[in-house]
């Protein structure tokens, strides 16, 4: 009799857990995602046309953020990250050919030509922007129909440093000028595949001009004053918490 595995399983970026949101036991399959040799985690893909078990609910990945530890829910984002990739690889993208899976590295291998492609993660900056000792900048993303007000991000593009990154950015949405950037941590962040690097960083001139189809406001709000701001477990939220009452940084 097999032992059974703990397992990440994933429809779309929902994740099957039952009542109390723990992961399902399931009997190991050989086209499962497996996180260590020999340790009994495993992640795997649900169809759209399997039937979910009984007792077991699809909850979205983000909202478990604030349910478990941050240890699970790494490995849960590593698990939805992984398998989205999988999934994306099927095909050699030098030849064209069916991919493999490595059978010991994160790795889609082409028989026919030997590329190997691996997975990928997107690096993006997030800003905290303070103009004297306090306030800080919060900006409304023009896509999301809530209150909520969050911190300044976008991609980093190719050939560019992540200093450069926060100053283009910065003045893309908003019209400002910062200085004295400095790095404050890290958080992976699979929505849908991002690292997520967070900088600190000083006003320096410039009126907000707002970058109206990313922002549909954006203002400097005195630290007791502060809007709704995103949800505890979120780098966004530690990097406030960290400017305000100097509160560490998950390292
Ligand atoms: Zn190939």
């Amino acid at each position: 009799m097999s032992e059974l595995s703990l397992a990440y399983i994933f429809q779309h970026q929902q994740l099957l857990v039952d009542a109390n949101y723990q992961l399902p036991k399931v009997e190991k399959l050989a086209s499962d995602l497996s996180f260590h040799a020999g340790d009994q985690v495993i992640a795997r893909d649900l169809g759209l046309e399997e039937a979910i078990p009984e007792g077991f609910q699809l909850v979205p990945i983000r909202h478990l953020i604030t349910l478990w530890p941050a240890a699970q829910f790494l490995q849960a984002s590593r698990a939805v990250q992984l398998l989205e990739w999988r999934r994306n690889h099927k095909f050699c993208s030098h030849c064209g050919h069916e991919t493999q899976v490595h059978s010991t590295e994160y790795a889609m291998v082409c028989p026919a030509c030997n590329y190997h492609q691996y997975p990928r993660v997107q690096p993006c900056i997030i800003t905290v922007i303070t103009r004297g000792q306090d306030e800080l900048l919060l900006a409304k993303n023009a896509k999301t129909q809530t209150n909520m007000y969050g911190l300044i991000a976008g991609f980093v593009e190719v050939g560019e440093t992540l200093e450069e990154a926060v100053r283009r950015e910065t003045l893309e949405e908003v019209g400002l000028h910062v200085n004295n950037i400095q790095y404050l941590s890290s958080q992976p962040w699979p929505f849908p595949s991002n690292l997520m690097l967070a900088f600190k960083a000083e006003y320096v001139s410039g009126e907000i001009v707002l970058q109206e189809d990313e922002i549909s406001d954006a203002q400097f709000f005195k630290f007791n004053q502060l809007p709704e701001i995103p949800f505890a477990g979120s780098i966004a939220h530690a990097m406030i918490e960290h400017i305000i009452h100097h509160t560490d940084m998950p390292q």
